[in-house]
């Protein structure tokens, strides 16, 4: 395998940074400890919240012999930013540099309604877009695409990526959050070749598209989709779907508010999202022990920046669920990969004790050729028992049994998640179409989690 990839390695110019990207994994090992011994030394010195908690917890940053060792150190998550944050106002004594060395924040609204900011020195703001740029290369973008950016510009960590495209050298369209029929003009009128939304914005523009008599296939340039902030773009039934209406390659990026605007991203080979790993280190826990998992099962991603000055994360719980590989990737890249991210800690049901995330039920509902594809899950307890209810359209013209429809449906779904379900099967355009996240789970029970 290793004679495979140096002669993968030898295509220069399919890389941004050639000796990097297809370096051995003890490579990789090596170069990730000692960032980590650095990284975990300045958390430790600049951060008095790191200081106190290193100290409370009897771990020495000199006692780190092996990236094992990062495990005796204590977690952190989102409440601890946001109480830090209001203790020590206005950006928390989490952050190890004065604040006259940041030159950036983002700020993440999140549904606990205390915005949290995200700083960033300027080191860690070039380092974050000249990934950004190694990312779009290993997408395919190149200088002679014109790349329109339709993620939040205001304040979100989204919104700075689209110099990641700029730097590499593509022409880029700063568009932001327009509405649909303006989106839709700018892309017909620079015939824009590559775009980043959320996949089911991508779904809905694309029928918006459709509906106003264009045919993105025929009338748009976009042959290439970048997509982040929900499950939809690592489920294969839901990246065909949205491929087949704009005849583009969907490309599934994972980012964090808190870390880098994408922190991993699909190469042309599209099989998982190679991870930022001269930036970022990988855990995945069991969420309940903490324990890690073997390779290729699902846990929750725990992070911990190698380089990220302004506020260093020292193992900072995700929330969600995600699966690795460090097998090696066809283009010869050797940088670990998320398999799948199977969605939010938070949007996991438990019914009858089955664990189901809302990605699972997503991708039955995208091979069912007679639906649209969109889907609405209801939970509720009747007479103390889980009952889960299907809601889902059919496709215009349709003209067989709704009854068979959602008898085959169900079986199906029993099939792939073990889980019984009532289905629903309505007319289409039924179900609220998501402009931004799709919310597509109402859960009606009392007192589930007593
Ligand atoms: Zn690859």
């Amino acid at each position: 395998m290793v004679v495979a990839l140096r002669k993968e390695a030898s295509r220069d110019r399919d890389y941004w940074a050639p000796g990097l990207e297809t370096q051995s994994r003890a490579e990789w090992q090596r170069q990730t400890l000692e960032l980590l011994k650095a990284h975990l030394r300045h958390a430790y010195q600049g951060s008095p919240y790191y200081r106190a908690s290193f100290d409370a917890a009897g771990v020495r940053v000199d006692q780190v012999k092996s990236l094992d060792d990062l495990r005796r150190f204590p977690l952190i998550d989102k409440a601890v930013l946001r109480d830090r944050q209001l203790a020590v106002p206005p950006f928390g004594d989490v952050v190890a540099v004065p604040e006259d060395d940041i030159v950036y924040i983002s700020a993440s609204s999140g549904s606990t309604g205390v915005p949290t900011a995200s700083p960033f020195t300027a080191r860690d703001f070039d380092d974050w877009i000249d990934y950004e740029a190694r990312q779009f290369w290993s997408s395919g973008l190149r200088p002679r695409d014109r790349y329109a950016h339709s993620l939040n510009l205001s304040l979100f960590i989204g919104g700075p990526c689209v110099l990641g495209a700029q730097k590499l050298g593509a022409l880029s369209i700063h568009a932001g959050t327009l509405p649909s029929e303006r989106l839709l003009a700018i892309l017909r009128q620079f015939q824009a070749t590559a775009i980043w939304t959320t996949p089911s914005y991508a779904w809905y523009l694309g029928e918006t598209a459709v509906k106003e008599g264009l045919d993105p296939r025929r009338d748009l340039a976009v042959r290439r989709i970048f997509v982040a902030g929900e499950p939809g773009g690592s489920i294969p039934e839901t990246r065909s779907r949205i491929e087949a209406l704009w005849n583009a390659k969907v490309y599934d990026y994972y980012g964090l508010s808190d870390i880098f605007g994408s922190c991993a991203g699909m190469c042309e080979e599209r099989d998982g999202l190679h991870w930022a790993e001269d930036h970022i280190h990988v855990e995945v826990l069991d969420p309940k022990t903490g324990e890690p998992v073997p390779e290729g099962e699902r846990g929750e991603l725990v992070l911990t920046t190698l380089k990220k000055a302004a506020r260093p994360m020292i193992r900072f719980r995700t929330n969600d669920i995600v699966s690795i590989t460090t097998e090696p990737c066809r283009c010869g890249r050797t940088s670990l990969r998320l398999k799948g991210i199977h969605g939010r800690l938070d949007d996991m049901l438990i019914i009858k004790g089955v664990n189901l995330f809302p990605s699972d039920i997503e991708a039955v509902a995208r091979q069912e050729t007679a639906l649209t594809g969109e889907y609405k899950l209801v939970v509720e307890r009747l007479h103390h028992l889980d009952q889960l209810t299907i809601e889902v359209e059919h496709i215009h013209g349709f003209n067989g049994s709704i009854d068979e429809l959602a008898h085959r449906f169900s079986k199906h779904v029993k099939a792939i998640t073990g889980v019984h379900a009532e289905i629903r099967v309505l007319p289409p355009d039924t179900l609220p179409r998501a402009t931004h996240k799709a919310k597509r789970v109402e859960d009606r029970r009392q007192g589930v989690w007593e």
